[in-house]
């Protein structure tokens, strides 16, 4: 999924984590469980799957999360005082770094974590993916109701 999805999921782990361990690991482990649930990346259009349009999509998804990220800072809705927040944002989000340090070097520290990735992304999706835009869609509707919970519970 994007990382802006697995973020905004941390987030909300965070806020409801009782110390920053406890945090990380959820964090971590919503990972995982949210990459079990098909979302067409493995379907994207094979004129998209080069190097540089998923390079393209991890600025965009990176940059995507960074704003709402600022935004939510600005606004106050991230209490910096908690260090559960920051935690579990972490955890959420460190297999997709794990996985481009897997893809930009061909240091053996990555072999790994990219396995555990490729394991958990692929128990479902192997047997049933929807198509791509169906995918992307989800993602998107994932994302922005995780946003709307996060402001109006955490
Ligand atoms: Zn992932």
């Amino acid at each position: 999924m994007f990382i802006t999805v697995h973020g905004t999921i941390g987030l909300i782990i965070g806020t409801y984590s009782q110390n920053p361990i406890l945090a990380f690991f959820l964090g971590l482990i919503s990972h995982y469980c949210c990459d079990i649930i098909p979302h067409g990346d493995t379907k994207a259009p094979k004129k998209y799957n080069n190097l540089i349009y998923w390079g393209l999509a991890g600025i965009i998804d990176i940059s995507i999360l960074s704003i709402t990220l600022l935004g939510l800072l600005i606004t106050s809705r991230i209490n910096i005082y908690n260090p559960n927040i920051p935690a579990a944002f972490l955890g959420s989000v460190l297999p997709d770094f794990l996985l481009l340090g897997y893809f930009l070097s061909n240091k053996k520290i990555f072999i790994i974590p990219f396995k555990i990735h490729y394991f958990f992304h692929n128990i479902v999706s192997k047997k049933y993916e929807w198509p791509f835009w169906a995918g992307l869609g989800f993602q998107i509707i994932i994302f922005i109701t995780s946003i709307i919970i996060y402001i109006k519970i955490c």
